[in-house]
């Protein structure tokens, strides 16, 4: 399929990768196995030496249903080639350490695994890390310049929804012959597809939207043929592919996701617009509301803003707990991207290990409630949050 004549996207998610057996399954079926058998020991050697595609051994993710899977992931994000990894955190330890040998700079918030990995641990490994906010940006020429080889951001950010410009960023990057590796998990390949603003990597929590239903964990990495490569080397030795049930079931998820993620679009409009009026509310960072400070780039480079809110309380700490706990179709959990509404304030959760000062410098406050914005009807969910807000102000 060329970018000119291939299907729509929510065709692809339906059909992309599909292995049809004999038995005339619509869908890949699930190989449990863990090897694969081979008519001659020349067969055999064909696939181990890369001679010819097919199926080994599942841990490399060698396995038809985890490469049917694979097709389907590359197919969303338009790319070359795909892996699927047991976990986000696996995708990005395995670029991290196919990629990131020359140094890795992280542009923005980022999730509080991926700031552990870059913060903490990879830089005992020797891997020089450099962790920037977005109003730090100048420094980046000046990390660039000297050879950092790698540069990884989310958009929108975890969890104040900042933007960036991926394909300002791109350029900037190549031109240091350096490559940018997207984290897409927020926005979907449904509202956004880095790799065609230039990116050279994209990478996926699939356990939020392309999953979809909080009941798996897997990872996904796309990105060019020849980039991929190594980092499938690194994923075979590391043990991170994930198991051939799991791969049939984000198939199975993928499947739906267009009408999910449209759907979830249009509930978090709707409750942003609500909570804007609201005179609770001192705050709503929304990408879709032209009040956000990158909603200008939002608009230029996603076609849809995603389920993820940010509401800010008129109130402290624990009069915003007390909105939270009155909440009843929102579920109190972290994660996101699932059919069900939740709600976390991030000092609980995703930021609640950060010093007053590191938490106030990423600009997180105790007011904060991030809202992952579900398949539920838009006003039940509008309904609840107007509930929860007229609880005492403590
Ligand atoms: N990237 C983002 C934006 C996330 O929110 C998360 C997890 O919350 C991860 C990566 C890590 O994904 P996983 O939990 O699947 O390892």
């Amino acid at each position: 399929m060329n970018a000119k004549t291939q299907p729509a996207l929510s065709t692809r998610c339906v059909h992309a990768g599909e292995a049809r057996d004999a038995h005339g399954s619509p869908h890949t079926p699930v190989y449990t196995t863990t090897t694969f058998a081979f008519p001659s020991t020349r067969a055999l050697l064909d696939v181990v030496e890369g001679v010819k595609p097919g199926s080994l051994y599942t841990r490399y993710g060698l396995n038809p249903t985890i490469q049917s899977l694979e097709a389907k992931l590359a197919s969303l994000e338009g790319a070359e080639a795909a892996l699927a990894f047991s976990s986000g955190m696996g995708a990005e330890a395995a670029l991290f350490l196919a990629h990131g040998r020359n140094g890795i700079v992280c542009l923005g918030d980022a999730y509080g695994g991926t700031l552990e990995l870059l913060a903490d641990q990879l830089p005992q490994l020797g891997i020089r890390t450099a962790l920037l906010l977005g109003d730090e940006q100048e420094r980046l020429d000046e990390l660039l310049a000297d050879g950092y080889g790698l540069v990884f951001l989310e958009t929108p950010t975890n969890p104040v929804l900042e933007i960036f410009d991926i394909r300002a960023l791109a350029r900037k990057a190549h031109a240091h012959g350096a490559r940018l590796a997207v984290d897409n998990t927020f926005a979907s390949p449904v509202n956004q597809q880095p790799l065609v603003l230039g990116a050279d990597f994209v990478i996926h929590s699939a356990t939020k939207y392309l999953g979809g239903h909080s009941d798996l964990t897997a990872g996904a990495l796309m990105g060019p043929a020849e980039f991929v490569a190594p980092v499938a080397g690194w994923r075979k030795n590391l043990g991170t592919a994930p198991a051939p049930e799991t791969a049939a079931m984000l198939a199975r998820s993928i499947r739906t996701l267009v009408v999910r993620v449209w759907q979830q679009n249009q509930n978090a409009q709707a409750i942003a617009e609500a909570m804007e009026r609201h005179p609770r509310i001192r705050r709503v960072l929304y990408p879709g509301l032209a009040s956000h400070p990158g909603h200008a780039v939002a608009a230029e480079q996603m076609s849809g803003f995603g389920g993820m809110l940010m509401i800010e309380v008129d109130g402290d700490t624990a009069a915003t707990s007390a909105v939270v706990d009155r909440l009843q179709l929102f579920a109190i959990a972290p994660s996101l991207g699932g059919v069900e509404s939740l709600a976390t304030q991030p000092v609980t959760t995703t930021h609640h290990g950060l010093s007053d000062a590191e938490r106030e410098r990423r600009g997180i406050s105790g007011s904060m409630i991030r809202l992952s914005v579900g398949l539920e009807d838009a006003q039940d969910l509008i309904a609840d949050l107007e509930q929860a807000l007229s609880a005492p102000r403590g």
